[in-house]
């Protein structure tokens, strides 16, 4: 059996009035971090130290040592010129 074949579109809408740009009007990027173990998250947190203080006292106190990190980062089609 062969590998599913992926279809690339032939062609793609991008009106010249639009743009999609970083939507930077709310808090900008959030970062979390998961444990890939039992899940427990840290919530939005700021910064890179932050997120190894989290990490580190998770892995301390229960003995969990993955990590997923997940940044969600918001974009806006905004009217072009
Ligand atoms: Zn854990």
């Amino acid at each position: 059996m062969s590998a599913p074949r992926v279809v690339a579109p032939t062609r793609v809408d991008s009106p010249a009035d639009r743009m999609l740009v970083a939507d930077r009007r709310g808090s900008g990027p959030i970062t979390e971090v998961e444990c890939t173990t039992c899940m427990e998250g840290s919530g939005p947190v700021g910064g890179e130290l932050v997120v190894t203080a989290w990490c580190t006292a998770h892995a301390r106190h229960a003995g969990h040592t993955g990590f997923r990190r997940i940044v969600t980062d918001f974009l806006r089609v905004v009217a072009a010129g």
